[in-house]
């Protein structure tokens, strides 16, 4: 599927490629939107049909509208053009159960070969002619597509950059032993250059592992060495909320922080992206008195077992406060839908309702809001601190654990839900109602408020965030 073509007279035309998962594409799309406000540039969005499919199947209007096709038609007139390509796996292939298949697939090659031919076919005979690739630092031959084509490679991390500065130092670890032995140390970290110090337990899942020979493993250490020939990283966080780390991966690489890349005041522009069809809580949430309800979701990857998902429940149901809960189909594996105890529905009637899939940044601005018990998906933190919802954290796997230590320990905008596994009901409906409690929730608030005001002043003029995307693109021209 293709973009019309636009004649003007932008300088820059950057091919944006994003992993096709829900929390890259989000952070991909406002990138896009800004860049292509900033009048001096031209985007091709490339995606995938089988990302297409899953993203139109999950509108509530059957049209053929791509994500910016608003934000072209719209009075700003933003030149962003859309292209889906296949990436070689049939589109009914379900790439999250057969995960391992699937990433195997895209370390070894099967991928690559079609994301080079649709890089190809756009940029025969493109106007403006593209001269960057910004690519999601995952993909772990990013650095071929740009030398072959002879493009700028930038690569885009949408994670904070403590996470960054790990997985890049991940030769560190080994040498240390925090990595990759039968024996792992478990005392703390303190070598990596930016980081005084961080304890093994809050490094991110696939540096916790034991066996660190997996494909998703391969993928990472792969993709970490690759960015080493990235021209630019561009990384969703912001220069005075991770000073230190920031710092030393500027003294080793252009390391640009332009974050928070949400809000952006063109997101009205856009199409949902919205991988699942959003139930909106609007009606529900309306007279629910400010501050009252606690928001729960654990983002789009994070899988429970049946008996995790029974005791979250029975938690909210015990804790008597009010609740959204976001249970995206397939949270339980291979369980169906049916993982919630019986009776839940008819116990929490009118103070709780679960849903699939909802518009998050809706929810979050609803003043009803009082909480948001979060799996700390970088994106979700980001929104949930730029509205002034403090989080209950409960991190499940991969970043989120080294994510929850700058919400928790770092920035005290949120609290933890448990620190023990198995979890148990009484001890999750106890933490919630003490986090939910005007004393806590005041507390967190007082906090909260320094860092928004960050995340705001970084994206006037003369913050860091702003000069850093300025200076990224006047980059471009030399
Ligand atoms: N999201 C949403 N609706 C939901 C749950 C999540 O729109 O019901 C969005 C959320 O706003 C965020 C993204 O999905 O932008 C999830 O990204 P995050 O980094 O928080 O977590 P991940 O899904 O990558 O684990």
């Amino acid at each position: 599927m293709e973009a019309k073509n636009f004649n003007n007279t932008h300088k820059h035309h950057a091919i944006v490629l994003a992993l096709p998962l829900q929390g890259h594409i989000n952070p991909a799309i406002n990138l896009s939107l800004k860049l292509a406000s900033s009048k001096n540039f031209t985007i091709t969005f490339l995606t995938f049909e089988f990302l297409h499919q899953q993203i139109t199947q999950a509108q509530p209007t059957d049209d053929s509208d791509d994500i910016f096709s608003r934000a072209r038609q719209g009075p700003d007139a933003l030149d962003i053009r859309y292209w889906a390509i296949p990436d070689g796996l049939p589109l009914d292939f379900d790439r999250t159960t057969r995960l391992d298949e699937f990433l195997g697939w895209y370390l070894y090659g099967g991928m690559l070969d079609h994301i080079e031919k649709g890089v190809e076919k756009i940029l025969f005979d493109s106007k403006p002619k593209v001269n960057v690739l910004i690519i999601d630092t995952f993909y772990p031959w990013a650095s071929k597509i740009a030398k072959k084509f002879g493009l700028r490679f930038a690569s885009f991390w949408t994670e904070p950059a403590l996470v960054f500065n790990l997985y890049y130092h991940v030769h560190l670890l080994k040498h240390h032993a925090h990595l990759g032995c039968p024996d792992t140390r478990k005392d703390p970290i303190d070598y990596i250059p930016g980081i005084s110090s961080i304890e093994p337990n809050d490094l991110m899942s696939y540096l916790q592992d034991k066996d660190i020979s997996t494909n998703m493993h391969k993928l990472i250490f792969q993709a970490f060495e690759d960015v080493r020939l990235a021209d630019y990283v561009l990384c969703n966080t912001v220069q005075e909320l991770e000073p230190n780390t920031i710092s030393a991966l500027q003294s080793l690489m252009p390391f640009y922080s332009i974050g928070p890349l949400f809000p952006s005041k063109t997101l009205q522009n856009v199409v949902s992206p919205s991988l699942w069809a959003e139930s909106n809580c609007s009606e529900w949430l309306g007279p629910k008195p400010n501050g009252s309800v606690l928001y729960v979701s654990f983002g789009s990857l994070a899988s429970f077992t049946k008996d995790d998902v029974m005791e979250i429940a029975y938690g909210l149901m015990e804790s008597n406060i009010t609740f959204i809960w976001v249970l995206r189909p397939g949270t339980v594996p291979n369980e169906g839908d049916q993982f919630l105890p019986s009776g839940f529905d008819e116990i929490v009637r009118g103070r709780g309702v679960v849903v699939p899939w909802t518009n998050q940044v809706a929810v979050l601005t609803h003043p009803a809001i009082g909480g948001f018990l979060t799996h700390c998906g970088w994106n979700s933190i980001i929104e949930s601190t730029w509205y002034r919802v403090p989080m209950l954290c409960f991190p499940v796997f991969s970043d989120q654990f080294t994510n929850r230590k700058l919400v928790v320990d770092d920035w005290n905008v949120g609290v933890n839900l448990a620190s023990e596994k198995p979890l148990r009901r009484m001890e999750i409906a106890t933490q919630i109602k003490s986090f939910m409690s005007k004393k806590t929730r005041d507390e967190l608030r007082k906090n909260i408020e320094v860092v928004r005001k960050i995340l705001e002043d970084t994206l006037e003029a003369g913050g860091s965030s702003k000069k850093n995307i300025d200076k990224f693109i006047g980059q471009l021209n030399n």
